[in-house]
């Protein structure tokens, strides 16, 4: 038996009931299974053992009192997936989906996209199955104070340095930052997505909607094309829908459809920059459904469904895991769509990202192609260590080169392993090796 089939045997007897960490682990072992062969000292040290294994999970009670006066209690988590690299990073979902398996998956995808960003960045991830849905703005705070309650003794700006995700933006890394420094008494940067007056990076909140686009340019620069003119799809409608929407406007592309959980809106003259303000206010003030897109702007609303049957140039999965299926990529390729770049973590199911390979478009993993959101709180945490803030043109200028890096070096793996222009193997095989060899160097730990 090869050792990635060996491992992955052992896996799936053993973890049997995490599906979406076994799904993520089997994508990318399958992708580096030429590196194993080329480098079989690999095995004699359990490598593989050892990666897909975190360095440690924490999982703890979060009481809170709603609006109402009712005792309330969430499952908080925090994965430490891999401290080889850097120290811990990865952001914090709240959302009901959120269980271990998920965060697992998470935690292992962010340890070989923060490997690709060629920082000194561990692999984490967390969160809560807390549903910040229909909660007020008091319960939101004083949910993220007991969280931080907890998981303010296990983190710290060399430790374990979280950020945010589905259901954490702006408001919860402020309740958290605040709770974190009244309980460990100090001002640092423990977290990353923090507000610009108080040591957060400009274009942070921007960085993983750009750096996705300016993915998506480079793969289309190799080819002689641009995204100018170019008709998209944009599934979700939070914050790397957003700014990868303003991104596409930026440069001459035209995005049509947005969604939420609920379903999606099309909009066939393009959603304009007065479109996505509107937006913006609605998602990020409001906290509505972008149902009231079509009311609004009186366009197509499609309760329940995908907008993957859309005909496009271009497709940006920004909302979840999963979310575009086998039936979605066929009717993609049908339509004409030449080029996928995830916004979201693995929101491509195998079957899926198996056709888009087969196909030869140009198809961007998650861990590539939203890495630049990791990439910027990288920088963030460069500036709160050396105190000082970069222009909103110096970290744009610093994102944009590293998105150029890290095409770059998924594209030279997908090259050297003889499989020209897959990003899916490419970027694996760039991630892994960087993080592999360290632990080779690292010794027995
Ligand atoms: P937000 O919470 O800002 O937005 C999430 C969007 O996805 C919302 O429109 C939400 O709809 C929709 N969504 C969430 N869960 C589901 C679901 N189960 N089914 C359908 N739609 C859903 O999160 P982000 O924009 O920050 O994150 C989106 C994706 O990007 C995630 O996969 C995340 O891991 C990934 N990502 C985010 C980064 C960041 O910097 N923020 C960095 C790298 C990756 P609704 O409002 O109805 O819940």
């Amino acid at each position: 038996m090869s050792y990635k089939d060996e491992v992955l045997a052992y896996l799936h007897q053993k973890d049997a009931h995490e599906s979406e960490f076994l799904q993520a682990v089997d994508e990318a072992l399958d992708a580096i299974e030429p590196v194993l062969e080329r480098k079989p000292h690999y095995r004699k040290t359990r490598l593989l053992e050892r990666m897909v294994e975190p360095e440690r999970v924490i999982m703890f009670r979060v009481p809170w009192i709603d609006d109402n006066g009712n005792c309330q209690v969430n499952r908080g988590y925090r994965v430490q997936f891999s401290s080889t690299l850097g120290p811990y990073k990865g952001g914090l979902r709240f959302h009901p989906t959120v269980n271990l398996s998920v965060l697992k998956f998470l935690g292992f995808e962010q340890t070989l996209k923060n490997s690709l960003t060629t920082l000194n960045l561990g692999g984490a991830k967390g969160g809560s199955d807390f549903d910040p849905r229909g909660k007020s703005d008091d319960e939101v705070m004083r949910f993220c104070q007991s969280f931080m309650s907890e998981l303010f003794r296990h983190i710290g700006p060399h430790i374990d340095v979280p950020a945010g995700d589905i259901g954490v933006g702006g408001r919860e890394i402020g309740y958290l930052f605040g709770q974190y420094k009244r309980l460990a008494n100090e001002f640092s940067g423990v977290l990353t997505g923090k507000g610009v007056q108080w040591g957060g990076s400009l274009v942070r909140p921007e960085a993983t909607g750009y750096g996705m686009v300016y993915f998506a340019q480079e793969m289309l620069a190799a080819h002689k094309d641009s995204l100018a003119g170019k008709t998209c799809v944009v599934s979700g409608s939070g914050n790397v829908a957003q700014y990868g929407v303003q991104k596409l406007l930026e440069v001459g592309a035209k995005p049509v459809t947005l969604s939420d959980s609920d379903g999606f809106i099309h909009d066939p003259d393009g959603i304009d920059e007065d479109k996505l303000a509107y937006v913006m206010e609605l998602k990020n003030v409001r906290r509505g459904r972008i149902k009231e897109y079509a009311e609004r702007f009186d366009v197509a609303y499609y309760e329940g469904k995908k907008p993957w049957d859309i005909p496009c140039d271009a497709a940006f999965p920004c909302a979840t895991q999963n979310e575009l299926c086998e039936p979605s990529a066929q009717a993609l390729l049908r339509n004409g769509c030449r080029l996928v770049a995830e916004g979201a973590n693995m929101p491509t199911v195998p079957e899926a990202a198996h056709l888009f390979v087969k196909a030869g478009i140009l198809y961007a993993p998650g861990k590539a192609a939203n890495a630049g959101g990791v990439a910027t709180s990288g920088l963030e945490m460069t500036q709160n260590s050396m105190r000082v803030s970069w222009s909103f043109e110096e970290v744009d200028k610093r994102l944009r080169g590293l998105m150029q890096a890290i095409h770059e070096s998924a594209y030279r793996a997908s090259v050297d392993y003889g499989v020209r222009g897959n990003y899916l193997a490419g970027a694996n095989i760039a991630g892994f090796t960087r993080v592999a060899d360290a632990m080779v160097e690292q010794g027995f730990v």
